[in-house]
């Protein structure tokens, strides 16, 4: 296939021991070989052997730039399937970005965002999926979704989608050929057995959901929020947990009266932490507005980190908490406990009764810095049971393709009820074909051009 030649730079533009700059397409090793000269310019790029690395110099006509190593990969052995050449040269921000300008002048063009990738994977050389998963590889930030991201990048996640699809395309095939040939092919007792068949699809592609929470969190972090009352200590222990004094801090209750976020590593994963207005019956318009939104960001949280002030006595307005916080995962922190304890314990695990599941419950002092370890550790008890056995399985960690899943599950749901319908087959192939569509979108077989795009256009330069 006939492609334009493009090039850039593909490691970050600052000062560093190396850099490469990558061209890739019909004319790549021409155009290198236009700029490049070996020792005493006794072998020429053309004459490379693929794969190899060669030492020699970048020329702009005669002005040397910087002496390189040079490889050349023949398409289709290459990153995106093309004839491919990569410079390195030394790390310089000036004599990268010259050799590029040679490149360019030499006959190339510079390449969009991700276009490297979008090649990959217009030439076929990987999927969609994968080609999502490239840059998931890129923004790893810990060693669970990068296992997860390169186990997508190796086709997990395609694998699976591969083998559902074809037996979906199996059962679309054996109703269409029953309908054009019914003296040979019967669909007596067929639908019951589909109904069982559909049903196993079903339960995987449930598992694949259920996980694409964990998948979520690996990828982005935990939704964490404070909650409790105003004074409580919600702001001092945002500011231990960061480290660093970003909350204002005030002996006047109702101070936090905007949403505070910070981000905080626990056990390589983040947690986006959320500090909200203490939450109290009130006529302060300001207030309450801050009290409405701490409500939404409830609703959203993996995670409510609940603080109590143990020095003061509970009264309604932890009622009040406690029944907005009573769906969610949850930890107590009984804060202040440098101070005399005015609520006792028992108390509190009487007014926690109604709580579906028994929360962790934390004894800390923000002000003396006590008991953030058992609070860290909690926290990391909380979310990384279970997690700690990940090894790599299939996790769906993009919203695109959770909701391909959705999809599919609305369209087999749709087969399910006209087999208990009894509604005739031809009816059952159709919706059959949407789900198959529907999961084709992940790996980008059901997928328009704008799409692909979009996808490619969120990639870095050079990639
Ligand atoms: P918020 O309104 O819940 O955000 O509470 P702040 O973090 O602003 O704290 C309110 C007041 O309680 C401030 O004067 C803090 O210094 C104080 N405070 C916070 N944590 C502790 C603690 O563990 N012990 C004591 N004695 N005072 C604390």
């Amino acid at each position: 296939m006939k492609s334009e030649t493009i090039a850039a730079i593909a490691t970050a533009l600052s000062e560093s021991g190396i850099s490469i700059i990558r061209i890739s397409g019909n004319d790549a090793f021409q155009i290198a070989d236009r700029i490049y000269r070996s020792p005493g310019n006794k072998k020429r790029l053309l004459d490379f052997k693929s794969h190899m690395m060669y030492y020699g110099f970048i020329y702009d006509g005669d002005v040397l730039i910087d002496e390189v190593m040079a490889v050349i990969m023949k398409s289709p052995k290459s990153y995106t399937a093309e004839d491919t050449v990569e410079i390195q040269c030394h790390g310089g921000v000036l004599v990268t970005k010259k050799i590029l300008e040679s490149i360019l002048k030499a006959g190339a063009r510079l390449a969009e965002p991700g276009e490297f990738t979008k090649r990959a994977f217009l030439n076929g050389r990987i999927d969609l999926s994968g080609a999502e998963a490239v840059m998931d590889v890129i923004r790893s930030e810990n060693e669970w979704a990068l296992k997860s991201s390169v186990g997508q990048l190796r086709g997990s996640l395609s694998e699976e989608v591969h083998k559902l699809r074809e037996s979906l395309l199996y059962e679309i095939a054996y109703i269409e050929s029953a309908l054009d040939d019914p003296e040979h092919i019967s669909l007596e007792g067929y639908p019951q057995q589909l109904a069982e068949k559909l049903v196993v699809i079903q339960k995987i592609l449930c598992k694949l959901l259920k996980d694409a929470d964990q998948g979520r969190v690996i990828r982005e972090g935990i939704n964490t929020v404070i909650v409790g009352k105003p004074n409580a200590g919600k702001s001092s222990l945002l500011n231990r947990l960061a480290g660093e004094e970003r909350a204002i801090v005030t002996d006047i209750a109702g101070t936090t009266r905007d949403i505070l976020q910070e981000t905080v590593r626990i056990s390589g994963i983040s947690l986006n932490i959320s500090d909200t207005a203490g939450i109290r019956f009130t006529k302060d318009e300001v207030e309450k507005i801050g009290v409405e939104r701490a409500r939404k960001s409830v609703e959203n949280a993996d995670l409510i980190l609940y603080v109590v002030d143990s020095s003061v006595p509970m009264d309604e307005n932890d009622d009040e908490i406690i029944q907005m916080i009573m769906e969610k995962k949850c930890i107590i922190i009984w804060n202040k406990s440098d101070l005399p304890a005015v609520v006792t314990e028992d108390f509190l695990l009487h007014k926690l009764e109604k709580y579906p599941v028994k929360p962790y419950f934390i004894r800390i002092s923000a002000k003396e810095n006590k008991g953030m370890e058992l609070l860290e550790k909690s926290i990391s008890d909380l979310f990384f049971e279970g997690m700690i056995d990940y090894h790599g399985e299939i996790l769906i960690t993009n919203t695109r393709h959770k909701e391909a899943v959705q999809d599919t599950l609305s369209g087999l749901e749709m087969v399910l009820k006209s087999i208990e319908n009894d509604m005739p087959e031809d009816f059952l192939s159709i919706d059959l074909m949407s789900a198959y569509a529907a999961l084709g979108r992940i790996t980008g077989e059901e997928v328009g051009d704008d799409l692909i795009r979009e996808i490619f256009s969120k990639f870095c330069m050079g990639k």
